[in-house]
Order: C-alpha cells, then sequence, then structure tokens
C-alpha cells in the first residue's frame, strides 16, 4: 500500500526553534547579558532589504540586541574591514553578519576572514569551517544547521541512513555532507562533474538536493519513500514551466497570476509524490534559515563567555 509522504513543515520547525531561542535569551537577560547581532548592508538591493529588515524584526521579537549598519554602495574594501574590526572589539556585539552578495569591488573574501572567528553567526569563517570539520563546538553555518534540525525533530534517522548530497557549495553542500557525517551518515556527495547521477540519488535514502535549478531532480531519480530535503529556490517566470512542474494546481496558477512568477525547489514536485518524507519549497528549509541566525547569535553571545552550551 503506498504511504502518504510525510511533508516536513519547516516554517512550525522555525517557530519552535524561535521559542526556545526567545526562553534562552531570557535566561541570558538574567545575568545581564542581552546577545546582540550586527548587520552589515551595503547598497540598495530590495532584496537584501527585505532579508535584513526580517532578521532585525526577528531580533526584537526574541529580546536579541540588533543593530543595522548600512554602508553606501560606494564603500570600499579598507573602510569595510574597519568596520569589521570596530565590531569584532565591540563587547555588546556578539555576531556579525555581512549581507552578501557585496559590490563587486569589495572583496568578500578577505571581509568574511576579518570577522572574528567568534562573531561569524553565518560560520563561514575557515576557523568554524574547521571547527565543524573536527566536531568541535563553535558556529556552523545557518543552511545546512537547519536542514540537521528538520531531520532530528522530525525523528528521521540519520546515523546508518545513505544521505546523498548534491550540490558542494561552501555554504550548503559541503558543510551539510560534514553534518551528516559527523551525526554518522553515509554521506556521498555529488556535483557537476558526477557521471550518471541519478545511480547514485536513487541509492539515497536521505536526498538533499542544493543545486540551483529547478526541478533537477525527478521522481525517476529518487528511491520510493526516500527522505528529500530541498534546498533550492528558483524562480519561474514562464506559464508552460509552471504547468510542466503544478499541472492543475489552482493555488500555483492563481500566485503566478497575480506575481508573474512561482519559486519552484531543485526536485520536481512529482518526486515528492513517491519520497516518505519531504521538504516543501517555499516552506521547507528556507524558512529556518532566519531562526538558526538567531541561534546562532545566541550560542556566540554563551561560547565567547564561556557558559557551556548545556547550561540553560
Ligand atoms: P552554488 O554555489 O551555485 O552550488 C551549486 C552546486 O550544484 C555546485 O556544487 C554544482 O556543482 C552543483 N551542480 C550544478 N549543476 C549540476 C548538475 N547538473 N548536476 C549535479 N550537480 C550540479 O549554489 P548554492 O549556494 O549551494 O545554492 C543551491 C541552491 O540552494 C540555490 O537554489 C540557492 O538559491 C538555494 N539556497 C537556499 C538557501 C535556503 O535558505 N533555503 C540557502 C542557500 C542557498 P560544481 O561544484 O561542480 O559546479
Amino acid at each position: 500500500m503506498k504511504r502518504t509522504p510525510t511533508i516536513l513543515d519547516g516554517v512550525v520547525i522555525a517557530g519552535q526553534i524561535k521559542a526556545e531561542v526567545a526562553v534562552e535569551v531570557q535566561a541570558l537577560v538574567t545575568r545581564g547579558i542581552t546577545p546582540g547581532l550586527a548587520v552589515i548592508l551595503v547598497g540598495e538591493s530590495p532584496a537584501s532589504q527585505i532579508y535584513v529588515r526580517t532578521k532585525v524584526k526577528t531580533c526584537g521579537e526574541l529580546g536579541i540586541f540588533s543593530e543595522m549598519i548600512t554602508p553606501p554602495e560606494s564603500v570600499t574594501t579598507e573602510e569595510m574591514l574597519a568596520l569589521v574590526a570596530a565590531l569584532n572589539d565591540r563587547e555588546d556585539i556578539d555576531g556579525i553578519l555581512i549581507q552578501l552578495p557585496l559590490p563587486k569591488h569589495v572583496d568578500t573574501k578577505r571581509l568574511l576572514e576579518a570577522v572574528a572567528p567568534d562573531k561569524d553567526v553565518d560560520g563561514f569563517h575557515p576557523v568554524n569551517v574547521g571547527r565543524l570539520q573536527s566536531g568541535q563546538p563553535g558556529l556552523a553555518p545557518c543552511t545546512p544547521a537547519g536542514i540537521l534540525e528538520i531531520l532530528r525533530r522530525s525523528e528521521l534517522p540519520i546515523a546508518g541512513q545513505n544521505a546523498v548530497v548534491v550540490g558542494r557549495s561552501d555554504i550548503v553542500g559541503k558543510p551539510t555532507a560534514v553534518m551528516l557525517l559527523n551525526a554518522s551518515a553515509t554521506v556521498t556527495v555529488c556535483h557537476s562533474k558526477t557521471v550518471d547521477l541519478g545511480s547514485f540519488t536513487r541509492e539515497a535514502d536521505l536526498l538533499v538536493a542544493a543545486i540551483g535549478r529547478a526541478g533537477f531532480v525527478t521522481a525517476e531519480m529518487v528511491k520510493p519513500g526516500a527522505t528529500l530535503i530541498d534546498v533550492g529556490i528558483n524562480r519561474i517566470t514562464d506559464a508552460a514551466e509552471v504547468e510542466e512542474f503544478f499541472p492543475g494546481d489552482p493555488n500555483r496558477a492563481a500566485a503566478f497570476a497575480k506575481r508573474g512568477s512561482v519559486v519552484v525547489g531543485d526536485i520536481h514536485p512529482a518526486a515528492f509524490a513517491v519520497s516518505g518524507a519531504y521538504t516543501p519549497v517555499p516552506g521547507g528549509v528556507g524558512a529556518l534559515t532566519i531562526a538558526m541566525l538567531m541561534q546562532n547569535t545566541v550560542v556566540a553571545a554563551r561560547l565567547r563567555r564561556g557558559i557551556s552550551l548545556g547550561n540553560k
């Protein structure tokens, strides 16, 4: 008998995490510590402005102090380095987030490496990459950490599972693979040079797609009953494509009519139907990212002061 797949609701899980973070913040406040996050937003990109505003608003809701710094588009690498250095020195700032992408003339890599590792709430600094790799406490990248939270809180097995990660970016694919390995999955990482991708994905009990191509993983490429984690966020603007991905779906058709685009993940919606459980797009992995940023800010506040993570 065919089982109905479980929808792994990222919005609900994000709500649980945020509620727990708010309690942790209160516990720190009673000890005289208010966690603080500085967000640097360069220029006027409307999409980045929305992301940053949501982050600042969520800080306010959870009792985290936040400060938004908005240098102009013309800011130089040297000026940005000075800004980061000042934030590194500030006692009231536990986390520093540089909203990406930065203008082309700014040296992004140099800047990310200038953030003090203990304030690197994005988890991109090589020191934190190393800590993750060697299983030491530290700050892990938000999207991969969110994936692990979804799996754990949904009580899906990880240890011993055949996990396949498609995509090897430094911000998603690689750290997700390391985290799954640390959680004792048997991990295979695939990428654009992988030969016969389907032969790997069909063996996956747990398949993570972080590719950036709409509906790339098809139903034929997944093992029936597998857990599918779709990280992709792709905007499609072609009516024929909307109909191909979501045939006869009145909600998507209405969304398309209203906005002229809809969002689709890296996994074809038809593949979800054969899965055991899956993260929807939107409302899956993407919903966790800000909650994990908030959690990282609290983790940074504790680690910086030597307060153990287990001791609330
Ligand atoms: P990325 O840096 O562009 O990396 C894409 C990866 O996919 C690369 O490793 C690439 O392989 C691989 N790839 C590309 N074409 C492939 C193919 N035909 N077969 C197999 N592998 C292929 O992207 P990213 O930053 O990891 O993001 C991936 C997706 O996740 C995007 O849609 C992005 O918008 C989304 N995303 C979502 C969140 C969230 O919060 N939900 C956060 C970050 C990103 P090579 O290395 O060989 O080039």
